[in-house]
């Protein structure tokens, strides 16, 4: 197993190969038999039910047009669409989790974590048991291994991996919006509803814009599936040299950081 088959297909034209080649073979976090909901060696266990998804990723703007593009609908992308539609923090960047639920997350108790229902992901397959948008989850959850097969220096790994992909993620995004128009202005009022730590006491239970914020920071776009669908196509057409621009020294600084951590485990 090779990285490649275990991030997002999207960045395989645009990564290096030396990170694309990279071993990753992790038979550990047996995910379909959670570990971790029944290895007593844990400080605590997780619902066999819930898992890790007790977590609420953000979804970048082109992974979400990627979801909207499949043609299998799971239960997780018709969730996609409806939080969209109902102006559930669908913002221009991407889908984030809404402030309710970002103030319960960040308020939770450790051994909440895997075990509290009410924070379970909305793109979480209950039938299933299993995520239902594999295929362009976010970097938290293509990184997270609860054990690796490489130890220590297996969690080091993924964690350099983690901050590479989060850095990667918001490039993109960036990008898609620099190239539909959006100013450096709108990015940073954007990025203000991702890194929230105080909420006033009407957001601590607002589960949705109002129309009046989800219009400007809309900036004019209708139709917001069209939208997310031209940020998938603007990625797709991406070249490495160009993803090298986007990038710039510090993303690829941590491109080289992600494939010395790599050789090390
Ligand atoms: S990574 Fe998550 S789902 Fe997989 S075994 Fe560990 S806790 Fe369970
Ligand atoms: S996106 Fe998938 S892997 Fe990530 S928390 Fe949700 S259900 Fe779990």
């Amino acid at each position: 197993m090779q990285i490649k088959s275990i991030i997002p297909a999207l960045y395989n034209n645009l990564l290096s190969t030396k990170v694309l080649n990279l071993s990753a073979v992790e038979t550990k976090a047996t995910c379909q038999n959670c570990l971790r909901s029944r290895d007593k060696r844990f400080a605590y266990t997780y619902k066999s039910n819930l898992k890790c998804c007790t977590f609420h990723p953000y979804l970048p703007n082109f992974a979400v047009g990627a979801l909207l593009s499949t043609k299998e609908k799971t239960v997780g992308i018709e969730k996609l669409e409806s939080k969209i539609l109902s102006r559930e923090f669908a913002l221009p960047i991407g889908v984030m989790a809404p402030y309710d639920y970002q103030l319960a997350f960040l308020s939770k108790n450790e051994e909440d974590f895997g075990n509290r229902a009410d924070l379970l992901c909305p793109y979480f397959s209950a039938e299933q048991n299993q995520c239902s948008i594999w295929e362009y989850r976010g970097v938290v959850c293509t990184s997270f291994y609860c054990r690796s097969d490489y130890g220590q220096d297996g969690q080091k790994f993924w964690a350099v991996m983690s901050d590479f992909l989060s850095y990667v993620e918001m490039a993109l995004a960036e990008e898609c919006l620099v190239q539909l128009d959006f100013s450096p202005r709108d990015l940073s009022d954007q990025l203000m509803y991702l890194n929230k730590r105080d909420f006033s006491l009407s957001e601590q239970t607002q589960h949705q814009l109002d129309e009046v914020t989800d219009r400007k920071l809309w900036n004019g776009y209708d139709s917001k599936i069209e939208f997310y669908q031209k940020c998938f196509a603007i990625v797709q057409k991406l070249d490495r040299n160009q993803f090298k621009e986007i990038l710039g020294e510090q993303g690829l600084e941590l491109e080289s950081e992600v494939v010395d951590y790599g050789h090390r485990r």
